[in-house]
C-alpha cells in the first residue's frame, strides 16, 4: 500500500482484490476462505449508514464496498440545495478511499458541492430479476452502495490537469499520454470534485426465487433472469486516420461482448497499480 498526504485530499493507492464480478453469485473457493482475513479493514458502522431493512444483505468490509464500485462507471450524486433535494447520475472513479467525479465549471451541482455540502454516493448493478409466485415476492439481484461524505474540490491548474488524466486512465488505461493535451482552458472549463468515504454500506441480493411454501403449487412460470451490461462492436470514426487499432488508445480491455462490469474491475485494478493519481 502506498499512502500519500498532499493537500486536501489524502488518497490511498491499494490494489483492489482480483476481477471477478461472479463472486456474488458463486460460493467462495473453500482454500481462499481459509486464507480469509478474519477482520477485514471496514468503515465504520453509524446511524447513517447501517442497513435496517433486510440488515443480512449489508456488507461494510472495503473489499465489498470498492469492489462493487470498481465495477461502475456511473454513479448517482444526491445532495440538497436550499432545501430541494436532487440526484445527478455522473461519471465517477475511486482511489483508496476517495472517490472523484468532475463536470462543467458552471455545473450547478458541483458549485453547490464545491462548498463542502453532503453528499451521498449511489452505485447499483441490477444482476437478475426474480419473477416469483405472487407480486409482493417479486425482486430483482443487485449489489448496490451507499458512501457518504463531504464534497472537496480539486483546486489549481496542475492537480487539476492530473486528475483530468486521472479520470481518462482509470477507465482506459494509457489513453490520456494519447490524447491531445488539455488546454489552459479545457482545465478552466472543468471542475473535478472529490470526497473522502466517511461512511458506506454495500447491499446485496443475490438468491434465487422464494415464495410462501402455500404458493409453490401455484401454476405460473418463475424464474430468475440474468441481467448484463454487455459491449457492442465499436463504431469507428469515419474520419479515423489509418494504421490505429483500439489497443494503441486505451481500450484493450473493451472488446465487444465483454460485461461492462468485468471491464471496469479490470481497469481499476490496472489504475491501482499504476500508483498515480489525483495527487501525484
Ligand atoms: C436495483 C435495485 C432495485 C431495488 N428495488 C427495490 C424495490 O422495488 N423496493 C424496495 O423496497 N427496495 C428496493 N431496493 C432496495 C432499496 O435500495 C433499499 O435497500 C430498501 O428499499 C430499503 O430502504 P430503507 O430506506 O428502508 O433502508 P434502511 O435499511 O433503513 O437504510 C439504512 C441505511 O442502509 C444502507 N442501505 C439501504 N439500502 C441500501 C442499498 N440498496 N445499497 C446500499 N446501502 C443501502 C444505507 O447506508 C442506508 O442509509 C432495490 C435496490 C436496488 C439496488
Amino acid at each position: 500500500m502506498n499512502t500519500r498526504d498532499s493537500g486536501r485530499h489524502r488518497v490511498v493507492f491499494r490494489a483492489p482484490p482480483p476481477a471477478n464480478p461472479a463472486r456474488h453469485t458463486a460460493e467462495p473457493d473453500p482454500k481462499a476462505r481459509e486464507t480469509m482475513d478474519p477482520n477485514p479493514p471496514s468503515f465504520p458502522l453509524t446511524p447513517r449508514n447501517r442497513v435496517r431493512r433486510r440488515p443480512q444483505r449489508g456488507h461494510y468490509d472495503h473489499e465489498t464496498v470498492y469492489r462493487i464500485l470498481d465495477a461502475a462507471m456511473l454513479c448517482h450524486i444526491a445532495y440538497v440545495i436550499d432545501g430541494q433535494p436532487y440526484c445527478t447520475p455522473t461519471a465517477f472513479w475511486r482511489e483508496g478511499d476517495h472517490l472523484y467525479w468532475h463536470g462543467s465549471s458552471a455545473s450547478r451541482m458541483l458549485r453547490a458541492e464545491a462548498t463542502g455540502i453532503p453528499v451521498c454516493l449511489t452505485v447499483s448493478h441490477m444482476d437478475a430479476i426474480v419473477l416469483a409466485r405472487c407480486g409482493f415476492n417479486h425482486s430483482i439481484n443487485y449489489r448496490a452502495v451507499m458512501a457518504f461524505g463531504r464534497a472537496a474540490p480539486i483546486e489549481g491548474a496542475a492537480a487539476k490537469k492530473r486528475a483530468m488524466d486521472g479520470f481518462i486512465d482509470r477507465f482506459f488505461p494509457g489513453r490520456a499520454g494519447a490524447l491531445r493535451a488539455p488546454t489552459a482552458k479545457e482545465i478552466k472549463a472543468t471542475m473535478l470534485v472529490g470526497m473522502r468515504i466517511e461512511d458506506a454500506s454495500a447491499k446485496i441480493r443475490d438468491v434465487g426465487v422464494h415464495d410462501d411454501e402455500e404458493d409453490y403449487a401455484h401454476p405460473v412460470w418463475t424464474a430468475l433472469v440474468p441481467l448484463q451490461t454487455v459491449l457492442g462492436a465499436p463504431e469507428e470514426c469515419p474520419r479515423q486516420l489509418p494504421g490505429l487499432d483500439a489497443a494503441s488508445g486505451g481500450m484493450a480491455a473493451y472488446r465487444a461482448g465483454r460485461r461492462l462490469d468485468a471491464v471496469m474491475t479490470e481497469t481499476a485494478a490496472a489504475y491501482a497499480r499504476r500508483e498515480v493519481g489525483v495527487k501525484d
